[in-house]
Formats: C-alpha cells, sequence, structure tokens
C-alpha cells in the first residue's frame, strides 16, 4: 500500500491552523511537565470554554442537557470532560482516552543525603528509560510538598532561565575504559541517578563560632553534612521545607528547558514528555473545537499508564465509570443498567504514541508496518508483545467504520505496529476500556526517540491527529 506525505495535502489555511496547533501544544508541553502541571493548564483552558466542574452540578442538583458540558478532576491529576449529545447516553459516546504522565525520576521519601562534598538527592526512575540517557543532562524539579498541617507548596525550579538545574554526573571517558565493556542497560544504574543538588558548605556565623569554640562546646553546625544542611537552609528559606516533609512530596525530576522547534524547515518538535501530551493535547483541542453532537463526547485524561495504569488515578479506577454514572443520573438517564448500556455502546480512540520509523535502527522496525513521521495519525489494530500479548486487538467492522470516517473527512492515516515482530512491546489504556464490551482502537501520533528526555514529532502529523480526533467525534455511532 502506498503511503502519503501528510504534509503535501494541506492548502494554505490548513498550514497556517497546522502552525498554530503547534504553537499552542508546545506552550502546553512547557506548562505542563507533570500530571498535575498538565490539569491544571487543561481546567484553565476549558473553564474559558464552559466547561463546568461535575462535583458542582451534583451539589446544585443541575440538570444537565444537550451541549452541556462538564469536567471531573480526581487527585489533580486525572480529568475526564463530557460533552453532552442529543442522543440519550444509553446508546453510548465517543471517547477519546490518553495519558498525561510521562517517563522522569522521581524524588524518594528520604531523599536527601551528602556524599563526598556534594549533596544529592535519591531517586526512583518512573516508567521505562534507558538509564544512561539521563546523565549529564539539565534537570528541573516540579511537583508538590503537602505539609502535615495540610498546606501545599508548589515547586518548579529550573525552568526560567535563571533558575539553577539539577544534574546526574557521568564518569568522565578518560576512566571510563570499564564501564564502556558494560551493557548499555548497565552502564549507569537506576540507584546512580541520584542528583547532585548542591557543593557549598552552610556557611557558619564565624562569631558564633568563635564564641562556642571559647566557651569549650563543638560547634555542631559545621563541618558534619555541612553541605546538606546548606541545602536544607535553602529550601527552608524559599520553601518553608523541612527534611521530614520529603515524606509527603511528589517531586518529579525531568529535562530542563523548553519545547523546541526541530529542523532547518521548523517541521518538528523536540520535547519532553510528548509521549502521550501530544495525544492529550490533540484530544483536548479536538473536544473544545466540536459544536454539536449526536452522540455525548467524552474526553479522558490519565495518570500511571506508564507504570500500567494502576492506582487511583490510573486508567484502572473506577473514576472515569463512577463519572459517567454521575454524568447520567444529572441527565436524567441513570440506572445501573444504562450505564452498562452506555459503556457497552461507545466507541473509543485510545491514543498514545506509536513508534516512528528510524533509518539509523531500520532492522528494528517491519518497514511495511511501521508509522512515518510526518504521514498523518496511526492506528495500531493491536499492541502487546510476542504474540500480541496483553493487546488489545480491534474489531475489523469497527476499522472499517474508523475507515469510512477518516476518508470521508480527508483525514491522513496510517496503520502500524510498534516494532518487528517479538523485539518488544508495549500496552496502553485500550485493553481496559475495552473490559466494558466497547470498540476501542490504539490510534496516536508517531514520536522519534519515544521515552528519551528529548523526544521528536512531526507538527503535520500533531495537527493531523486533532483533525482526526474530531472527525471521530463528530461521526463515529456504531
Ligand atoms: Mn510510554
Ligand atoms: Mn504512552
Amino acid at each position: 500500500m502506498d503511503r502519503k506525505n501528510v504534509w503535501a495535502t494541506y492548502n494554505g489555511k490548513q498550514l497556517e491552523e497546522l502552525e498554530c496547533h503547534a504553537q499552542e501544544y508546545m506552550e502546553f508541553l512547557n506548562e505542563g511537565k507533570t500530571e498535575r502541571e498538565c490539569i491544571d493548564a487543561i481546567v484553565n483552558r476549558i473553564e474559558k470554554e464552559g466547561y463546568q466542574e461535575l462535583q458542582t452540578c451534583i451539589k446544585e442538583k443541575r440538570h444537565l442537557k444537550t451541549g452541556d458540558r462538564v469536567y471531573a478532576v480526581w487527585m489533580n491529576k486525572s480529568i475526564v470532560m463530557f460533552q453532552i449529545g442529543k442522543k440519550p447516553m444509553a446508546e453510548g459516546m465517543n471517547i477519546l482516552g490518553a495519558h498525561i504522565d510521562s517517563p522522569r525520576l522521581d524524588i524518594k521519601q528520604n531523599p536527601l543525603y551528602e556524599e563526598g562534598g556534594f549533596a544529592y538527592l535519591d531517586t526512583h526512575y518512573y516508567g521505562g528509560v534507558k538509564k544512561y540517557q539521563w546523565v549529564t543532562i539539565p534537570l528541573a524539579i516540579h511537583g508538590v510538598v503537602v505539609k502535615k498541617e495540610g498546606t501545599t507548596v508548589e515547586v518548579n525550579i529550573g525552568e526560567a532561565e535563571d533558575d539553577p538545574v539539577f544534574f546526574v554526573s557521568d564518569l568522565l571517558i578518560h576512566l571510563a575504559a570499564e564501564q564502556l565493556e558494560k551493557k548499555a542497560a548497565k552502564v549507569i544504574e537506576g540507584e546512580a541517578l541520584d542528583i547532585i543538588i548542591g557543593n557549598k558548605p552552610l556557611t557558619v556565623n564565624k562569631e558564633k563560632s568563635e564564641k562556642k569554640e571559647k566557651e569549650g562546646k563543638k560547634n555542631k553546625d559545621a563541618a558534619k553534612e555541612a553541605v546538606k544542611k546548606g541545602v536544607l537552609s535553602i529550601l527552608k528559606e524559599s520553601y518553608e521545607i523541612e527534611e521530614e516533609d520529603f515524606i509527603s512530596a511528589e517531586l518529579e525530576v525531568v529535562p530542563a528547558g523548553k519545547a523546541r522547534e526541530a529542523g532547518f524547515d521548523r517541521s518538528m518538535i523536540l520535547a519532553y514528555g510528548q509521549d502521550d501530551r501530544v495525544c492529550a493535547f490533540s484530544s483536548l483541542k479536538a473536544i473544545l473545537e466540536i459544536q454539536e453532537v449526536e452522540r455525548t463526547a467524552c474526553c479522558i485524561l490519565v495518570d500511571k499508564e506508564e507504570i500500567g495504569s494502576v492506582g487511583a488515578t490510573g486508567m484502572e479506577s473506577r473514576f472515569f465509570e463512577n463519572m459517567v454514572a454521575e454524568v447520567m443520573e444529572l441527565a436524567g438517564e441513570y440506572s445501573e443498567l444504562n450505564v452498562r448500556r452506555c459503556l457497552a455502546a461507545s466507541c473509543m480512540l485510545s491514543s498514545d504514541v506509536s513508534s516512528a520509523f528510524d533509518p539509523s535502527f531500520a532492522s528494528s522496525f517491519d518497514k511495511k508496518n511501521v508509522a512515518f513521521l510526518g504521514n498523518g495519525m496511526v492506528f495500531n489494530k493491536f499492541t502487546g508483545a510476542r504474540g500480541k500479548s496483553g493487546s488489545n486487538d480491534a474489531n475489523a467492522e469497527y476499522l472499517a467504520h474508523i475507515r469510512a470516517i477518516f476518508d470521508k473527512e480527508k483525514v491522513q492515516f496510517q496503520t502500524a505496529e510498534l516494532g518487528r515482530v517479538d523485539l518488544g512491546g508495549g500496552g496502553t489504556i485500550a485493553y481496559i476500556l475495552a473490559l466494558y464490551g466497547m470498540n476501542v482502537i490504539d490510534s496516536g501520533v508517531a514520536v522519534l526517540n519515544m521515552h528519551a528526555p528529548w523526544e521528536a514529532t512531526s507538527k503535520a502529523d500533531v495537527y493531523e491527529a486533532k483533525r482526526g480526533y474530531v472527525a471521530f467525534l463528530e461521526n463515529a455511532s456504531l
């Protein structure tokens, strides 16, 4: 089958829209480097577009009618949005799903230590990472510290131009002969991914220490772990954080810096966290773009996909199902059976990034069945690994329906597998929604160097995905 590059298919107006979408997407990436930051960025946008908080609607016993827009956030890390359609919800919704967590280094609960004159924060990596990619690059710390009394301190350090950054060290090449003999998986070990956060001992008050010495007292402030103490005093001063507060903190270490255009032709975007914020953002834009729809449109953006969709904020949580029930109640349609009917009759595009063909590693892909950067939105009939294991394998009838919609709406798509058979694989959230019996297919955007600190996408694919999501929300009905 022929593959077309999508760039050549656009008219002038579309190229303008494409650039607009790309710029807005890059801003979103800069605003949202953690799940929590993404949720804030999303809520800010959707409230301006008339979305109302579901909990408020419940409290006020509001009746939801066609065209109403509601959203619910769970633990500041997952969100679901609904735009009520003309048809009863029990006849099914059109659902867009994606995830907003990305691979990174998480700070441990007892992280602070000093060694060899450096203060460190101990980390445990989150999601699948090639550990050697995370050394010697500027890193930023984002997250929250929740104090015992319940106040939340938001941390975002390393992004402003005059902010300090952090880093993980690597052995100099001159002494690396032994290290370079190791397997790439062992070159940098997980426990070696601790970030360096300081090197200056706490400056002790000279007069005070001399007085203490005269009095024959030991000067506790000096010498022992003075660099760590120095860092602690800065944390106290700038954030009112004590060492114990790390216990109730969620601090994520991510590559520092903004999303950038890539290539002389500025055709690509190089940025952290595009898996899967590229699909999340394009899904969000699509649900904001649609006007009146037949079937209720839904967009769910979840946390914890990178570690198996577990936990209260992952796709496996009942959060989504509960919110569907709440919306149906306010729409005057609730019954246990109607909720089940709604979920079973729904159609979903479960979006996640797909691996783009990389000519430098051509042998890892089946060139006939891999996504190419710039060739449009991607559909993966199945994902999984080793004999499709763990995959949601979308129904052929559903694929035919989607094909028909995309052809009618002139949205360009390509079909793909992650890589060569038996080489590896990956999961998405598709199989979890499929548990309800609904039609679900994996779809999304191709990414080069997925899960690396800096990932690359094509602006054209990002735009085409948004167009595809709109076409789906407006037309899917199976
Ligand atoms: Mn991933
Ligand atoms: Mn993903």
